[in-house]
């Protein structure tokens, strides 16, 4: 006997009302009722013969035999002693800082890349480490933020990621003009000061909370079906929602309802 089964790079995530389709080898994300998804894993096709057609139109399903094992991918979420010893981090730099205090804080680190907010990066402080220039656009925060009904292309490595840690705050520490260290560039709040006598195994310890605030921690986004394939922005939240776990106010998605509000 046939039946149809997603393929291997399929994840479905519930929301309350809805389900999330996540093809994380095409990167494409669908959305079906929770009704059409429990009416599939019962295999009553025949109620639904064209969320079927969809399926297959996209190359989501396959129609095989009633045997046919389809590996799943393995998304376990790491132990957190493990992760921490195996860290690398993203600094993010504005320029003005005091680089001799910078770089003796952190050059025991392994230094994923650098975003530099400035003009003038002396090139011989963290060698080998890559180099992102930018402009401070606190903006771009906002749109990229802001659930649209669009998501941009999903991969494996970015829903993973989103699990593990908050996709923005992540694995990241800001250093400010006015030296202090913070979660992101943007951000008001502060971690500490670069001038005082915290190390970098401190900072770490004292970042890691913002780092973990994953959208399983955020009111609304907890229940939503695209909590892992979401660009979370917790400063905007914080701002207007005055805790690390708000919601962000630009979304216009309401997962209990599966609508989208103006
Ligand atoms: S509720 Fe949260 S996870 Fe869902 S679309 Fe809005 S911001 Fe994204």
């Amino acid at each position: 006997m046939s039946t149809y089964k997603f393929h291997q790079f399929i994840v479905l995530d519930r929301g309350p009302c809805n389900t999330a389709i996540i093809d994380l080898l095409k990167g494409d994300v669908f959305q079906a009722t929770n009704q059409e998804i429990e009416k599939f894993e019962e295999k009553k096709y025949d109620e639904i013969p064209s969320f079927i057609d969809s399926l297959l139109e996209a190359g989501l399903v396959i129609e095989v035999d009633d045997n046919t094992w389809i590996p799943h991918l393995i998304l376990k979420k790491k132990r957190e002693d493990e992760k921490k010893s195996q860290l690398s981090i993203i600094l993010e730099i504005e320029e003005g800082g005091n680089w001799e205090k910078i770089e003796s804080l952190f050059s025991n680190l392994e230094i994923k890349e650098i975003s530099y907010f400035g003009e003038n990066y002396p090139g011989d402080v963290f060698p080998g480490v890559p180099v992102q220039k930018q402009k401070k656009d606190f903006s771009k925060c906002i749109s990229r933020s802001s659930r649209v009904g669009k998501f941009s292309r999903i991969d494996e490595n970015f829903y993973q990621y989103s699990r593990e840690y908050n996709n923005c705050w992540g694995r990241k520490i800001a250093l400010t003009q006015d030296g202090k260290i913070r979660p992101c560039i943007y951000s008001e709040i502060e971690l500490g000061a670069v001038d005082t006598a915290l190390n970098s195994r401190e900072i770490i310890d004292i970042a890691w909370k913002y780092w973990l605030i994953t959208r399983d921690m955020v009111d609304k986004c907890k229940v939503c079906e695209f909590r892992y394939i979401c660009p979370d922005c917790r400063e905007i939240a914080f701002r207007s929602g005055g805790t690390l776990h708000s919601p962000n106010p630009y979304c216009r998605y309401d997962p209990y309802s599966g609508t989208y509000f103006d």
